[in-house]
């Protein structure tokens, strides 16, 4: 239905939004809600993560084909490989296929908590360029695929010139475009295009863009993720960490700015790392559209 390299065909910039799939019925009637709300803002498409080690499979395939078939929004399904099979991997590609989702974030990902210590075996892929040049082997074009990208390196790979070379073998492998890890400070992006241009990575590179709403999670988070947080942030948010009202409105100005110095410098969009919210994306986008 929606194919994302489509849409890149008409617009320099696009606006997406991310969510995960609930845990509870509670949860999934409520992200229900807010996927309306969130249609109502005319995003270019939503995606949705895929739990780690499969965990989420059929949940995120349900919301993404609710996402295009009664929103008539180009949906992206995130997808792991670590604990899938090639042939488990095939056949969940047909089913996302057959439910007209056009859209594969193509991803590594990490081993499930319960099972930490997994490692690839001869009938799994071992990165995400093995599946990205799989999905080209047996499905040819008909997904548009995104891929994972880390201006501050990824956890596991600090050297930054690498990281690079192995996001240029994902772009090789058949990827259209990369979303970013989030970053607080914009340099760590501009500097990662500089790296990606001089080795002639030449997709879109959509910075990923996580609002602060709570100080302490966000700390939480990029350990877990490697993404650091500029002495900047600290000084804002360290100080009304206990004022959720404070944290929410300088969370807000704070990403706007973020954003509208990103779109001046020549950033092909913004991806919101949403948390299953309409608010502050809501507020956010309507500053910077
Ligand atoms: C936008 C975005 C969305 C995400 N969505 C999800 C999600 O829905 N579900 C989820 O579980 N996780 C998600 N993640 C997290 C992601 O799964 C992890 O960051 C994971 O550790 C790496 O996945 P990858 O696809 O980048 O892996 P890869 O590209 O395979 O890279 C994994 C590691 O191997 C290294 N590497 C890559 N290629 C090679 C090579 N050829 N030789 C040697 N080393 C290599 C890389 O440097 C890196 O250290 C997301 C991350 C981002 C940025």
């Amino acid at each position: 239905m929606g194919n994302i390299r489509d849409i890149f065909k008409t617009k320099d910039k696009t606006f997406s939004i991310e969510l995960f799939p609930p845990k509870t019925e509670k949860g999934y009637s409520n992200l229900m809600g807010t996927i309306a709300k969130m249609a109502a803002l005319k995003p270019d498409f939503i995606s949705c993560t895929y739990g780690a080690g499969g965990s989420s499979r059929g949940k995120t395939l349900d919301i993404v084909e609710h996402i295009e078939k009664e929103h008539n929004i180009a949906a992206m399904h995130h997808l792991t490989c670590v604990m899938h099979s090639k042939d488990e991997m095939e056949s969940i590609l047909s089913d996302i296929k057959s439910r007209g989702v056009d859209n594969i974030l193509a991803l590594r990902g990490d081993p499930p908590q319960d099972n930490p210590d997994w490692m690839p075996g001869e009938n799994n892929f071992k990165y995400s360029s093995e599946l990205i040049a799989f999905i080209r082997e047996k499905f040819g074009d008909d997904f548009t695929i995104g891929v994972a990208g880390f201006p501050e390196g990824h956890i596991l790979c600090p050297d930054l010139n690498q990281d690079a070379q192995y996001l240029k073998g994902k772009v090789q492998s058949g990827a259209d475009f990369v979303i970013t890890q989030l970053f607080f400070d914009n340099r760590d992006y501009f500097e990662y295009m500089g790296r990606l241009k001089n080795i002639d990575v030449t997709v879109r590179i959509i910075p990923g863009i996580l609002p602060i709403t709570d100080y302490q999670a966000l700390l939480r988070f990029t350990k877990l993720c490697g993404a650091s947080v500029p002495d900047k942030v600290h000084k804002i948010f360290e100080p009304i960490q206990d004022d959720k009202e404070a944290t929410l409105k300088a969370g807000i100005a704070f990403c706007i700015e973020q954003c509208e110095r990103l779109l001046a410098a020549g950033a092909p969009g913004i991806h919101f790392y949403a948390l299953n919210k309409i608010h502050p994306v809501d507020e956010i986008l309507s500053a910077i559209c």
